[in-house]
């Protein structure tokens, strides 16, 4: 590992865990904690969770699993180019999407939607707070403790947003949304790592899918600079390696701009601490002429990709599945094994959102068949 920045996440001075231990003999702290990430039942699910497209649609296409090792990959040389903890922005990567839903976003809005209908007082669902309950509570893997037992700051990572309310009972690692404060950079920059993965994979994938196409996407400065670029240098390209290589060449863009960008404005800071980079506004931040040009991508993605009528037409049917399912369990509990069933309306909500949160596309479909079809 390269020297550390003096406001950069040090290990030995981690805020420690929920439940004390003994240090790791051979690994820093945050390693210890990257290392239980992979080790845990959810992380493994997430080979099986929709990014965009289900699982079954095609074998090529971005998975939780395969997004959550690029966003990894991105955090570790931004982390490396800033003199952060590679490990912590590491592990807070492949945490960060542990607790999504099947089914990607249309399954947890209507997980969100079924607990505010049924169980007002069970404070709804929201991904990243999943997320942190899936390391703090959900994982069942040591004898001493529930979860996994992470530091303060790669939970603090973990948890990207969160509403007020949930904030005010989340103790230490809730504050920060009270006193509007930053985490620390290595949480910010794993954040903006992840909006770059699926920014470009999503163009890949679209792309793939044949519900995008590169026309379209000309009409966006950061494809067309790069596409221009390669069609330049190599005429005869064939249609895939073109793709490939223009993404490439976006990646590199983002990443170098949000270091340059990231760098200037610790230099004009001079944050001396990692308290000095949660005081104060964030400092990870792609240029304004950069930031422009994400936003247009993310856009284009919107309208052009996430509300396609094919992309609609599962994400409706993942989400008649996921209410089809907790209405069913909510009515009738006796449906769910034993250690899913619990006194009171508001707990047993809360655990057969924990069980369909947990459950992978096919899971649900599975359950789902077996519930409503003979
Ligand atoms: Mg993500």
């Amino acid at each position: 590992m390269t020297q550390l920045a003096l406001y950069a996440c040090d290990p030995e001075h981690t805020r420690g865990r929920m439940h004390p231990e003994e240090r790791p003999v051979n690994r820093s702290q945050f390693q210890r904690d990257r290392d239980r990430i992979i080790h845990c039942n959810a992380f493994r699910l997430l080979e099986y969770k929709t990014q965009v497209f289900v699982n079954h649609e095609g074998d090529l296409f971005r998975t939780r699993l395969t997004h959550s090792i690029e966003v990894a990959q991105i955090a570790r040389t931004l982390a490396r180019n800033l003199g952060l903890h590679e490990d912590l922005t590491e592990a807070i990567s492949l945490a960060h999407d542990l607790g999504h839903t099947p089914f990607g976003h249309a399954g947890q809005e209507e997980l969100n939607a079924c607990l505010h209908e049924f169980a007002p007082d069970a404070g709804g669902f929201e991904h990243n707070l999943q997320s942190l309950r899936v390391v703090d509570e959900l994982e069942e893997r040591y004898a001493a403790f529930n979860g996994l037992n992470l530091c303060f700051e790669t939970r603090e990572g973990i948890l990207k947003h969160c509403s007020l309310s949930h904030a005010r009972r989340l103790g230490e690692v809730g504050k920060r949304f009270l006193e509007g404060t930053q985490p620390s950079l290595e949480a910010q920059i794993a954040n903006l790592a992840d909006e770059i993965a699926y920014n470009n994979h999503d163009v890949d994938d679209g792309l793939r899918s044949g519900l995008i196409t590169v026309g379209q996407l000309q009409m966006l400065e950061i494809f067309s600079t790069h596409y221009s670029r390669v069609m330049g240098q190599y005429p005869n390209l064939d249609r895939r390696r073109a793709i490939s290589e223009t993404i490439r060449g976006m990646i590199n863009t983002l990443v170098v701009d949000l270091t340059t960008t990231t760098l200037a404005n610790i230099e004009r800071r001079g944050p001396d601490s990692v308290d000095a980079v949660r005081s104060g506004k964030p400092l990870a931040a792609f240029s304004p002429s950069m930031r422009a040009q994400a936003d247009a991508l993310k856009s284009f993605l919107l309208a052009n990709l996430y509300r396609h009528h094919r992309v609609m037409r599962m994400t409706t049917k993942a989400r008649r599945i996921v209410r089809g399912l907790f209405e069913a369990f909510l009515d009738e509990p006796r449906l769910l094994q034993d250690e899913y069933r619990r006194e009171g309306d508001v707990a047993q909500a809360r655990a057969i959102a924990d069980y369909i949160a947990g459950m992978t596309d096919r899971y649900a479909i599975r359950e789902y068949r077996e519930l409503f079809e003979m």
